[in-house]
């Protein structure tokens, strides 16, 4: 690690946001809405991707929005801001061509380009390609009067920047099951967020026959599918998954309602076991769930397979994967029925892992910060209670799914939420040293 050759540790910053993805986004435009009335806050961001993308290499051809375009980064707060989806679409020309798909759900890529579009609007308070590492505490006196956010650019050049607050908004974090957890050099075994620059790597883009597996039955796994049914010709895919047959997400209308803002309240209001029930009974509305149409696709694919008799794919329901080992022959995985027992052993030229993330990445950054904060517990306004004498305040987005319910992990309150936090920001600026979820736990830590 080597010091950057200029220090930004002079600046006091009243806000730094880790990532500046959708969720950061959303606050940048919130905190411009509140800056022409209230004057501006000095706020960065900082995002680890040099050249801003919303997941990047999963934007498979077919893949689309799974929520309505309306709710897009400002209209559920303000349908007549600039940054609307609809605005987008009449600056880049395509409203009327739009209009006639007649769908909600745009493809992932245009959504991409319309989070890019946004975020160039806001270029000038974000710096990409820095990764924060940590966030550290300044104490004078007993008291974190202050914050250090730790980063290193691309060049391993490290940069510490002080401020008066932190929003945490670093996404999820690709999960890789245990089984896999020693393959993680592997190329030919590799995590559907690496899905385009991976498959970019393998011989069947020179048109070689190759034997892929793929790990999980959820939307990840059968987006992967179709592109690969659709796009390599000479690949045979076997989807692996525990689950006794690919579910459809619930996105009935009356289910929907969970997602609306008005819901946030309803769950921070209930007691954690009855918020948990709450998550545990929408789980199939996001996790380890496909699109229905996109099921009706899959099962269309293997029934013409039958017709033909050419068994191309096959999708193994009730399959756990025991062990993976590889050689320079392939990835061999040793697969058990759960229903019967039985085992065997496959051979697989390449395993993509569609086996979702975990909410971990504001454990990892705010470690040093962690003693004063009251296990991660949040307030309302998404503001991690602290000790009292901690005076700066942490938020978070994307971590709040225990207390805020499914919506926090997702596009489907950011306008509420950023304007949300962005009031709580102000309101915090505005009475520095009388923290406004501070909480009577043990006295302040000494550092
Ligand atoms: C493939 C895929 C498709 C999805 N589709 C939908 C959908 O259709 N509808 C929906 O509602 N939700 C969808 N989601 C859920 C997704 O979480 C949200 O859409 C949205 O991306 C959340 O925004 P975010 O800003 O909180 O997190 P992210 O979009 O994950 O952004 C986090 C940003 O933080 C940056 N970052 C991470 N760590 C650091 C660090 N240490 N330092 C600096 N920068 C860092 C990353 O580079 C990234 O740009 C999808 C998720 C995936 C993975």
């Amino acid at each position: 690690m080597n010091p950057a050759p200029s220090s930004a540790a002079d600046t006091l910053h009243d806000m730094i946001g880790i990532g500046f993805g959708p969720s950061n986004i959303a606050l940048a435009i919130a905190l411009d809405e509140h800056a022409r009335q209230q004057g501006a806050l000095d706020v960065l961001f900082l995002d680890k991707q040099a050249d801003y993308r919303w997941h990047g290499n999963t934007l498979v051809s077919q893949s689309e929005l799974q929520i309505s375009f309306l709710k897009d980064l400002v209209s559920l707060r303000d349908p007549t801001s600039p940054y609307s989806f609809v605005n987008y679409l009449h600056k880049q020309g395509r409203l009327v061509d739009f209009i006639n798909l007649g769908t909600f759900y745009p493809c992932r890529m245009e959504y991409n380009d319309y989070l890019r579009w946004v975020a160039a609007h806001f270029a000038d308070r974000c710096r990409y390609g820095e990764q924060a590492i940590a966030v550290e505490p300044q104490v004078n006196a007993g008291q974190v009067e202050h914050l250090r956010v730790v980063s290193l650019d691309a060049q391993g050049r490290q940069q510490v920047r002080r401020t008066r607050s932190v929003v945490v908004s670093a996404g999820g974090t690709p999960k890789f099951p245990q089984p896999f957890a020693h393959l993680r050099d592997e190329p030919r075994v590799f995590h559907h967020s690496h899905y385009l620059e991976r498959m970019a790597q393998q011989p069947c883009v020179q048109g070689k026959p190759m034997r892929i597996a793929i790990i999980g039955g959820g939307q990840s796994a059968a987006e992967a599918f179709i592109d690969l049914n659709d796009g390599f010709t000479s690949v045979q895919v076997d989807m692996i998954l525990r689950g006794s047959s690919l579910k459809p997400a619930d996105d009935s209308p009356f289910v929907n309602d969970i997602f609306s803002p008005a819901f946030t309240d309803l769950i921070f209001g209930q007691e954690s076991a009855e918020r948990e029930r709450f998550i545990r009974e929408y789980h199939n509305t996001n996790y380890s769930v496909v699109d229905l149409a996109l099921i009706e696709r899959i099962y269309g694919i293997l029934y013409r397979q039958k017709v033909s008799g050419q068994h191309r794919h096959a999708v193994r329901c009730l399959c756990a994967v025991d062990a993976a080992t590889a050689s320079a022959q392939g990835i061999d995985l040793s697969l058990r029925d759960t229903a019967t027992g039985a085992t065997e052993t496959r051979r697989y030229d390449a395993v993509i892992l569609a086996t979702g993330y975990e909410r971990q990445a504001h454990r990892q950054l705010l470690e040093s910060v962690e003693p004063y904060l009251n296990e991660y517990q949040v307030g309302r306004d998404y503001r991690i209670q602290a000790a009292p004498g901690f005076n700066a305040a942490v938020y978070m987005q994307g971590f709040c799914q225990a207390s805020h319910g499914l919506s926090d992990t997702l596009l489907s309150v950011l306008p509420i939420r950023a304007e949300e936090i962005a009031a709580s920001l102000y309101a915090f600026i505005g009475r520095q040293g009388l923290p406004a979820t501070s909480v009577g736990t043990e006295a302040l830590l000494a550092s």
